[in-house]
């Protein structure tokens, strides 16, 4: 009989452990340590998960590749960046999560988001595994014939190791529908087969899904709004704090405009703009997804209402809920501390990982709903899902029958994060209720198929 003290000291062990077999992996130790803090309930009262080995195999990625790519810039001097794709787990389905192309990727970036994305893709309960990819390339300020360069040498290797049946990527941060074509049209040319379904967020023509690139944005705030909801309040009305300007944060953006909250502002790396009349998303947009430009922009040419605060964190500007949708780490703990002093009720993290652990505990403490990444953000990846389903079926779906089934899922993730929390002794904890439904379904199918 497995008592709790027993679990405890073999997740602490098995905690050591793979800290001292992935040094230097800070953000991997962070989302494993997050996961494995919440397990032990489930492990005490299911002994078949507490089974020798299964977790183990968990924290493992099935495969780790590491490549060189190397391009020639626009004047012709040759660049050598690395290629990784972590192919984390498939008990579930072929290995499904983005590529990202920014300058601090590295091989524990790159596990931190392929282990996180098991459970995500586990919520939506589609048939995905988990898998991360990307390069330490770094896409500001290059031109297109730049960036189509790196991206068909990035494929001439990612080509070998990916599938509609085996490995789907799609896009994350530095990686949008732009990059997807020119890493499509390589997969194309060099395999001479139309294989949709091998990466997602294509352009709307061929083969992409309608709100793919409002999905993660759209999700989020949905999410937030089920929290409230569930506290008996409403989203509409409410002001919103959101940090970056790319993909998520944009579409962030829309929907608490859509659901009639006042997102205030957003952000870049250079710092961030408040908006007191609202950030106008048609303005975001012109600047951000047309012209590429800098968020400074946007205060420049929105006139009276709007501010830029070099270097500053948006979380300092008083809200109800905080959409943290740029990066790992981005809001700490005193970050956390003036948004509770500032009176927020919900957060709904649209990055990954966005919320350090002492923020996270900080909000728990004060009784604010903490939506974690792998739920409040799952909307993007059950839609890439839903494009490998059209693509797979030669079809292309409605955007409202889209938005209806990104609706269905966000609500199901909701339920099941509320009610695993609640049957293990956690009510109101989204973050236990997450990892451990996440874990469950995905324990369940490595169960079923042997020690592989
Ligand atoms: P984009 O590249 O479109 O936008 C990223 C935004 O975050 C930019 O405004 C960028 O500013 C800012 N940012 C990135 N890195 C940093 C940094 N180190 N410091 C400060 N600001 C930074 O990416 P996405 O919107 O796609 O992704 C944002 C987050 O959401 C990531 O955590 C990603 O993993 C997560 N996510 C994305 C999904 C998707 O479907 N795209 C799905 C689920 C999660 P700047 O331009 O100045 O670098």
């Amino acid at each position: 009989m497995t008592t709790r003290d027993d679990t405890k000291t073999r997740l602490d062990a098995l905690r050591v452990e793979i800290e001292r077999r992935n040094p230097a992996q800070p953000e991997f130790h962070q989302a494993v340590h997050e996961v494995l803090d919440t397990l032990a309930p489930v492990l005490a009262a299911r002994p078949e998960y507490a089974e020798p080995g299964l977790i183990e195999r968990l924290c493992e990625p099935e495969r780790q590749v590491i490549f060189r790519v190397p391009w020639q810039d626009d004047q012709g001097r040759v660049h050598v960046n690395r290629g990784f794709r972590v192919e984390f787990n498939s008990a579930l389905g072929p290995y499904k999560g983005g590529l990202r192309f920014h300058p601090s990727v590295n091989l524990g970036i790159i596990k931190f988001l392929g282990f996180e994305q098991i459970f995500k893709n586990a919520l939506t309960g589609l048939g995905i595994g988990g898998g991360k990819g990307g390069s330490d390339f770094d896409p500001h300020g290059r031109s297109d014939a730049e960036i189509m360069r790196f991206c068909q040498s990035f494929m001439t290797e990612l080509y070998r190791h990916i599938g509609e049946h085996t490995d789907v990527p799609a896009g994350d941060i530095g990686v949008g529908g732009r990059e997807i074509g020119y890493l499509f049209g390589q997969y194309r040319r060099i395999t001479n087969r139309w294989e949709a379904g091998v990466l997602t967020g294509k352009g709307a023509g061929w083969g992409g899904s309608a709100i793919r690139p409002e999905a993660t944005g759209y999700g989020s705030v949905l999410f937030a709004a089920a929290m409230l909801r569930e506290r008996g309040e409403d989203l509409e009305g409410q002001t919103a704090v959101v940090s970056g300007s790319g993909n998520v944060a944009i579409y962030t953006v829309e929907k608490l405009l859509a659901l009639g909250a006042n997102p205030l502002t957003c952000s870049d790396s250079s710092g961030y703009v408040v908006d007191d009349k609202g950030i106008d998303v048609e303005l975001l947009k012109q600047i951000k997804e047309v012209e590429r430009g800098r968020i400074s922009e946007y205060a420049e040419r929105r006139g009276a209402s709007a501010r830029f605060v070099p270097g500053g964190r948006v979380w300092e500007v008083p809200a109800d809920v905080a959409l943290p949708s740029a990066t790992q780490n981005e809001l700490d703990e005193n970050d956390a501390a003036a948004l509770v002093r500032n009176g927020v009720k919900a957060v709904a993290e649209g990055a990954n990982m966005p919320t350090t652990p002492e923020a996270v505990h900080l909000f728990q403490r004060a009784g604010v709903a903490f939506g974690p990444g792998k739920a409040a953000n799952a909307g993007g990846v059950a839609v890439s899902a839903l494009e490998m389903a059209q693509n797979h079926a030669r079809t292309a779906w409605s955007p409202t029958k889209v938005e209806e089934e990104l609706a269905h899922i966000m609500s199901a993730i909701h339920t099941t994060c509320h009610e695993t929390a609640e049957r293990y002794g956690a009510p109101g904890d989204y973050v236990t209720g997450a990892n451990i439904a996440g874990f469950e379904r995905v324990a369940d199918a490595m169960l079923a198929q042997g020690v592989i």
